[in-house]
């Protein structure tokens, strides 16, 4: 699996080209989009991976772009390790 999406330069001119507050709305926005698709997939039955697997690609590119305006990338990895860790503890994988 893998989650590289986009790169540092495409995050720096899109911030650049539609601000950084206009960026994090879209994250929001991308969400809730994805939200949206898994309540209609759980609740209604509807057969939608499609929708569900276009949002998903949406909200992981704006991940990508939060984690560059926060210039957090060491600090995502760090924490996603230790969660990560700590599942596998949870889960008795070593
Ligand atoms: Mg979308």
């Amino acid at each position: 699996m893998t989650y590289k999406y986009t790169t540092e330069s495409l995050c720096k001119q899109a911030v650049e080209t539609w601000g950084k507050d206009s960026q994090l709305m879209k994250l929001l926005e991308e969400m809730s989009e994805l939200q949206k698709e898994i309540i209609k997939n759980i609740s209604f039955g509807k057969d939608n991976l499609n929708e569900i697997a276009e949002e998903t690609a949406d909200v992981l590119i704006m991940l990508e772009r939060l984690i560059y305006i926060y210039d957090m990338s060491d600090k995502v990895n760090e924490q996603a390790a230790f969660k990560v860790n700590r599942v596998k503890g949870y889960l008795g994988i070593k």
